[in-house]
């Protein structure tokens, strides 16, 4: 007997948007299915080993069937297979990965480049059909369940038992293709677009024909075990789209790895062009395939990497992994740390020749992804300074400019010792404070840090190059003498401190009470009768009002 259970109100809502779709993004929903379907026969390859009992995991395959006089586009694997329960948690919330992504950005975005950019999981398919059906045998049952829905608020559920159940585990997407999506039932068309997004799919994807031949579509070696230089760009832009879903976009760099020692390592590593994160699309989760011989042993792995790269997304083959282990002790293992050691140090190198070679692909890898990258200055006390030496400020004297601490430090005045900094948001309104008139008299460039987590990120840093980071501010700011072209007062004796100055002093003490810690005569001015400066160690006020923005 079938039961029919609501949608989640959620899923209601998207079905509504995917219904509307644009005609174009409608070859994604064959992307989603069959990456599914790929999904269900890792799932199974892995419980096969770890699992006493199961059968082999030969002949994993997928098979999409077009049915022009039916009007059907099938996706069949034998993979894990669903449970009834399985079918309502997973075909009936919306709590999957892709599909969380996707409802979280739609606020206010664009429902369509989202579609095309990120994927909306299983419900694509209603972007191709009326109605899908879902036939699935779970490997651990011997019965199986339909699944239906015609994509209004309901789905409905029913066993297939006897006769009817499914003669073997896996599960059989059945599309009842639109009447606007009618050239889905095409081979042609089908395999167009299975050649298009799904090449990188590490199973076998069969396609059947209309004359009864089947054709292997994916047949081509892996790109990642090509040697380097014959992988070409399209290749790449292919590749990077099967791992982020970002179909068609070009990654802004690549990273082709192919080390035999201290491991083996082969590895392809992608930035994308753009932050979802600055998107306000939350925290990127995805992680990074691992493979052993060619073998997925885990995708998403999200401790391959540190977090401060978490942006990359990519797929590492190493023959030094074994098999099958589990999760955890994947995380354990002495190989696998290893790993994300080279990664993370061949990761850097290559941002360091890219800022040196590619300055412009790097300052726009900078806009992007530099506020992720930072975080590192915190979290990877080893390569500290590697990242120091990658990030990148304004300056008061190019405030239109991003250049790095060495740039800076090439610069330096004579007698300058410290590298100067100070926050604000754009050069001509701090160029007016007072405190900047002894830095600009003097000609030093001062760092403009117009984020106030970049302060956080040098006072972890502490130097660099043996100079150390100081406000503008800061009383330990230590200025080199006015230089003599600008100053023929010189050769005169420094005027006295005019008479009375103590008193007014004096008076600046009893009014600012405990306000300050000390009032006392400067040399730093040239224009201003006053400033204010932190003591030594103290937080700028920039900081200040940031940190303290909660206590008002
Ligand atoms: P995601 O793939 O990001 O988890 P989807 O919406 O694409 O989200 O799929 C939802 C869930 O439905 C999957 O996580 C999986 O548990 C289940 N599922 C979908 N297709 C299949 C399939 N062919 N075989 C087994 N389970 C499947
Ligand atoms: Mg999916």
């Amino acid at each position: 007997m079938a039961e029919t259970h609501a949608f989640q109100s959620d899923i209601a809502k998207l079905l509504r948007l995917l219904s509307q779709s644009l005609y174009q993004n409608r070859e994604v929903a064959v992307r989603e299915l069959v990456s599914n379907a790929s999904d269900a026969l890792d799932k199974y390859r892995l419980l096969s080993l770890r699992e006493e009992g199961l059968p082999a995991s030969d002949g994993l395959q997928i098979t999409v069937t077009p049915d022009a006089a039916a009007n059907t586009l099938t996706i069949a694997d034998n993979g894990v297979g669903m449970t009834h329960d399985d079918l309502i948690e997973n075909l009936g919330t919306i709590a999957r990965s892709g599909t969380e992504g996707f409802s979280k950005g739609l606020e206010g975005a664009d429902a369509n480049s989202l579609i095309g950019q990120f994927g909306v999981g299983f419900y694509a398919a209603f972007m191709l059909a009326e109605t899908v059906e879902v036939r699935t045998r779970s490997y651990t049952e011997q019965a199986g369940w339909r699944w239906t829905s015609a994509g209004t608020g309901s789905f409905t559920i029913d066993e297939l038992s006897g006769d009817a159940a499914p003669p073997e585990r896996g599960t059989e997407v059945v599309l009842h293709l639109r009447d606007d999506a009618k050239d889905f039932a095409d081979p042609q068309r089908v395999e167009y677009v299975l050649k298009k997004y799904s090449s990188f799919v590490p199973h076998p994807i069969h396609l059947a024909g209309a004359d009864g031949e089947t054709l292997h579509v994916n047949d081509q070696p892996p790109v990642w075990v090509e040697p380097k230089g014959s992988v070409t760009a399209e290749q790449h832009r292919q590749f990077f789209g099967y791992l982020s879903g970002q179909v068609g976009a070009n990654p802004l760099w690549n990273l082709h790895l192919s080390l035999d020692s201290p491991l083996e390592i082969k590895a392809i590593l992608y930035c994308p062009p753009l932050n979802p994160e600055r998107m306000g699309l939350g925290r990127a989760e995805h992680g990074l395939h691992l493979c052993a011989r060619r073998v997925l042993v885990q995708s998403d792995c999200d401790d391959l990497l540190p977090e401060y790269l978490r942006f990359l997304y990519g797929l590492v083959d190493s023959s030094d992994l074994p098999l099958n282990v589990s999760r955890q002790a994947l995380q354990d293992d002495t190989v696998f740390l290893k790993i994300r050691r080279v990664l993370t140090s061949k990761v850097l190198g290559h941002l360091a020749k890219l800022a040196e070679s590619e300055p412009k692909v790097y300052a726009e890898f900078y806009e992007q992804f530099g506020s992720t990258l930072r975080e590192g200055v915190a979290t990877d006390g080893p390569n500290r300074g590697k990242i120091g030496e990658l990030l990148r400020f304004r300056t008061i004297d190019a405030p239109d400019e991003m250049s790095g601490l060495q740039a800076y430090v090439e610069g330096m005045k004579e007698g300058q010792t410290q590298i100067f900094h100070v926050g604000g948001r754009n050069a001509e309104a701090v160029k007016r404070r007072p405190t900047l008139e002894a830095f600009t008299a003097r000609g030093l460039n001062v760092l403009l840090l117009t984020d106030p987590v970049d302060e956080i990120v040098l006072n972890t840093l502490g130097e660099y190059d043996g100079k150390a980071f100081v406000s503008v501010e800061s009383a330990e700011a230590d200025l080199p003498p006015l230089p003599e072209s600008e100053d023929e007062k010189d050769d005169r004796p420094e005027p006295a401190a005019p008479a009375g100055l103590e008193a007014v002093l004096g008076l600046f003490r009893d009014a600012l009470g405990e306000e300050t810690e000390e009032v006392r005569q400067t040399d730093k001015l040239t224009g201003s009768p006053c400033r204010l400066v932190t003591p030594g160690g103290g937080l700028s006020p920039q900081l200040q009002s940031v940190l303290g923005a909660g206590d008002k």
